[in-house]
């Protein structure tokens, strides 16, 4: 029997990155742990905060949605505001939205469910058939998808006047991001990837309590906590870059153990030795949103969907 690095009960999660196996209640502070020293060294939640919280149904969603209701109790006085963004992929989002709401109830908080449909005029499926039908190959699913449903967020969260917005991310997907922006030769978005930043910014700030909890773990703490969540995978995924990244660092780990923390751990000092503290936001020229191009990837996208022209309601200059 393998037993508890704690207590020396029977251990039920072994995590050979650490060298260590945890009974289920060792399990739970580990990952509480985790999420504390996230909160302690990025300063995430704060007495008085609005926090939106990102959920999509999925496994980090739950596990992040139960991180921000415990650092919010910690804290004291927190408001908090799950938002759900549907993209509108067929056979895939609305199984999502159903856990979501199961999550978000068993939670004792709302779901507010905002659409691509509503904001901007078309649904994933939508665009993605544009897409191809046009003449020029466009961009990946995921181009469009990621872009959209960051500006969704950014505008919800304002909408409900919260101060702050609570993101999923855990320590494969940061350690992916920054291989990626490596690979792709956009080494400068890595530098504006904000993590701890708290002074002036145009951006609600987003935070990522699971910063330090490998992909995994989420999922043992979601399965384990009897969180609700979807298992099924998105139909755009196969054209992921991403998904190229991850099965690499998935294999480096099983051959070197630890090698995902390694990488994330020379993300986070590369940022500290080299970020821009100003990298500076401006109004896009054509929707207002803050962005750090004069126009912003969202109108961007959209432009080059339609043919160079500009369109849709929700992007009016403010
Ligand atoms: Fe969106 Fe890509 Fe994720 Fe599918 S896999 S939900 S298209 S980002
Ligand atoms: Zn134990
Ligand atoms: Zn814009």
């Amino acid at each position: 029997m393998v037993k508890c690095f704690n207590c020396a009960g029977k251990a039920v999660v072994e995590l050979s990155y650490a060298g260590a196996a945890f009974c289920q209640p060792c399990f739970f502070r580990h990952f509480e742990r985790l999420v504390r020293k996230a909160n302690r060294e990025f300063r995430l939640v704060r007495r008085g905060d609005r926090i939106a919280v990102a959920v999509s149904g999925g496994k980090d969603s739950a596990a992040l949605l139960w991180s921000v209701k415990y650092l919010a109790e910690l804290a004291g006085d927190v408001r908090v505001f799950p938002v759900l963004v549907d993209e509108g992929i067929a056979g895939y989002r609305l199984h999502a939205i159903v856990k979501a709401r199961q999550l978000c109830k068993k939670l004792g908080f709302g779901l507010k469910v905002v659409s691509f449909k509503q904001l901007f005029g078309r649904q994933l499926d939508a665009i993605i058939r544009k897409r191809d039908s046009g003449k020029s190959k466009g961009e990946g699913a995921c181009a469009y998808c990621g872009v959209l449903r960051r500006k969704a967020l950014e505008k919800t969260a304002k909408q409900l006047r919260c101060n702050k917005l609570a993101l999923g991310h855990n320590a494969d997907d940061l350690a992916q991001t920054f291989l990626m922006n490596l690979l792709k030769g956009e080494a400068g978005r890595n530098a504006r990837l904000r993590l701890n930043d708290e002074g002036d910014s145009p951006f609600v700030r987003r935070i990522r309590p699971l910063t330090f909890v490998p992909e995994r773990e989420c999922a043992l703490f979601a399965l384990m906590n009897g969180l609700p969540f979807h298992l099924g995978e998105c139909p755009y995924s196969t054209e992921a870059f991403r998904g190229t990244v991850k099965d690499f660092l998935n294999e480096a780990e099983c051959r070197h153990p630890g090698t995902k923390l390694k990488l994330l751990n020379s993300f986070l000092e590369l940022r500290n030795a080299v970020v821009p503290k100003d990298a500076s936001a401006v109004k896009c020229r054509e929707c207002g949103a803050p962005s750090f191009n004069e126009t912003c990837r969202a109108c961007q996208l959209t432009r080059a969907l339609n043919g160079g022209k500009p369109r849709s309601r929700s992007v009016k200059r403010r």
